[in-house]
């Protein structure tokens, strides 16, 4: 390998592959990022949760690398001094057909090797948080909460103390070839790369397009938006709180979490978007309706329709959201919350509809495109970085 391995994107993936690349002795590598910072886009406006591994399909992709990830996170930050926590977490059944799914979420984590699941009964959940309504629930010791904003800057900052390079405001506009490498346009100039990874998040299928890439899927942005607790209503959660999932949707389903940041949020709901950029009103976007010349979009629609009509409602209306909220914790109130924020989340859909589920990687020569790196993505940073390095390197090097 000539020049340097170049990633696009630093959002907590990219970083965290410039970092395993460094470490396993890489000669260069070199991070594009389009803004002004690292972690703006998903990594900056996630859930701030260290996932154990409870939800994942034993044997995907998502299991192995969470539950090897989130080891690898715990470790980073305590060394690092990243503000951090295993808390646990608690899931809550609130219904005889969801105590039936949390014993297969139980089976299920411990087939992913989590230490110390245990049922708990109503009383034995309300000794762990007195305000929580429900038919019985699941501890998960192994969860926590951490501030991946703050994880994100310090693998910045260990990229370039080991001599890796990251250039700010380096959005790839466009892509041509020359002969095998590839010349990336860029605001800070045209960078000629013969061994890429695209990290982009949000934007990797358009990066893939525009390497000349087919890949099969498609991003489709889920906006999430986020309360707060105010901090009168904070002492109604202790830990964390989720639902137990509905196996068709595993990311949605509204749930509380305590903040490594300090307070308490919850949410978000799942909304379809047509921008893959927007957080707060006032925000400079870009409206994208390519995906309606999908038609992976519009089967999805058919597909999932009524349950995106609920989420819609739920985001047009706190009374709705609260009252999901209350299905956990019946005390709160409309009063007790304030908006806080949203989240985007990059879905890969493929052509007959479908919500692909796991880490998906799709491999050309001299360039590797991350195409879909959901939740748990964050937390398995570390060893997705670890796969995407071990690829590279065998790859590249060939
Ligand atoms: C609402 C929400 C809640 C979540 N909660 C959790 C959680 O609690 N725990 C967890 O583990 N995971 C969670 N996730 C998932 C997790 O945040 C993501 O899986 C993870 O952050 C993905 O990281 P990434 O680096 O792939 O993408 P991103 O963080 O989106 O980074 C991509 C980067 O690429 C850059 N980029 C894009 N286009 C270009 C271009 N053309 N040129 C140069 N740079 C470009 C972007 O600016 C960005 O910095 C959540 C996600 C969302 C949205």
């Amino acid at each position: 390998m000539r020049d340097p391995i170049t990633i696009v994107g630093a959002g907590i993936v990219g970083l965290a592959t410039a970092y395993q690349l460094l470490r396993a002795g890489a000669r260069g590598v070199r991070v594009l990022e389009a803004e002004t910072a690292p972690a703006t886009q998903q990594t900056g406006h996630n859930s701030g949760v260290i996932h154990s591994g409870l939800y994942y399909a034993p044997g995907s992709l998502k299991a192995r690398y969470c539950v090897q990830g989130r080891d690898q996170l715990y470790q980073f930050c305590a060394e690092h001094g990243i503000p951090h926590e295993r808390c646990g977490k608690l899931v809550v059944a609130v219904s005889e057909a969801q105590q039936a799914t949390l014993l297969k979420l139980e089976e299920r984590g411990r087939a992913n090797g989590l230490q110390g699941i245990q049922r708990l009964t109503p009383e034995q959940m309300r000794e762990r948080e007195p305000h929580v309504a429900g038919l019985g629930g699941l501890l998960v010791p192994d969860t926590g909460i951490v501030d991946f904003v703050a994880m994100a800057n310090k693998l910045a900052e260990c990229i370039t103390s080991q001599g890796g390079e990251i250039l700010y405001g380096a959005r790839v506009e466009s892509i041509r070839r020359d002969g095998p490498a590839s010349i990336l346009k860029t605001p800070v100039g045209d960078i000629r790369v013969s061994h890429w990874i695209n990290c982009a998040g949000l934007y990797s299928d358009r990066i893939a397009r525009m390497a000349g890439q087919r890949p099969r899927v498609q991003i489709i942005p889920f906006r999430g938006e986020y309360v707060r607790l105010k901090p009168e209503a904070e002492p109604l959660v202790r830990h964390l709180i989720y639902p137990v999932p509905d196996p068709r949707f595993p990311f949605l389903g509204v749930h509380f979490t305590r903040m490594a940041t300090g307070g308490v949020e919850a949410g978000p709901n799942a909304l379809l978007t047509f921008r893959r950029q927007w957080y707060e009103p006032g925000d400079p976007s870009e409206r994208d309706f390519s995906m309606l010349g999908y038609g992976g979009f519009w089967r999805m629609a058919m597909r999932y329709g009524a349950v995106g009509m609920e989420e819609l409602w739920r985001a047009r209306s706190m009374k709705s959201f609260v009252s999901a909220l209350q299905g956990l914790v019946p005390e709160i109130q409309v009063d007790n919350v304030e908006p806080y924020g949203s989240g985007i989340r990059a879905q890969a859909v493929d052509q007959k509809g479908r919500l692909l589920d796991d880490f998906h990687v799709m491999e050309a020569p001299g360039q590797i495109h991350v195409l879909n790196a959901p939740s748990p993505a964050a937390t398995a940073c570390l060893s997705i970085g670890q796969h995407l390095c071990n690829l590279a390197m065998n790859r590249f090097s060939a």
